[in-house]
């Protein structure tokens, strides 16, 4: 997979304040807010706000502020939304890359899903 990143793609212009978002958090490096088309009672996803394409692309390429600032996110994400361990019922953190992966939007983004018991972890297709 290329790491080309897409400065049309949708998550892009969120960041760039052209598209309208339903924001839960903000840190330095990293944004959060509420997916459009919600899977679960909680369906947020966190995003860095640098050009990373995908979970690999991040892994392997952001700073090691830009991965602390967003794993910090994440949880700040999880307790904000009840759904953290320490007084919630759990969640489910998801991230799809490439084709295989079925990732929609070239920007790195984890799914933060939770609220309800989110089934099992795979629906098998053929
Ligand atoms: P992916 O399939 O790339 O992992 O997930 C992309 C997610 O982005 C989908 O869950 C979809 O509902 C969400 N999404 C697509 N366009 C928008 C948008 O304009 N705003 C928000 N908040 N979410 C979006």
């Amino acid at each position: 997979m290329s790491y080309s990143y897409d400065d049309n793609n949708i998550f892009a212009k969120i960041l760039r304040g052209e598209i309208p978002n339903d924001t839960v958090a903000e840190s330095e490096h990293s944004l959060a807010f509420r997916d459009i088309s919600p899977k679960a009672p909680t369906h947020v996803l966190v995003i860095p706000k640098g050009k990373y394409v995908s979970f690999d692309d991040f892994a392997a390429n952001a700073s090691d502020a830009e991965i602390t600032d967003f794993m910090r996110l994440c949880a700040k994400v999880a307790k904000a939304e009840g759904v953290a361990l320490d007084e919630g019922n759990g969640f489910r953190a998801i991230t799809n890359a490439g084709n295989d992966g079925v990732q929609e939007v070239p920007h790195f983004h984890l799914h933060i899903l939770g609220g309800r018991n989110i089934g099992p972890m795979l629906l098998m297709r053929e």
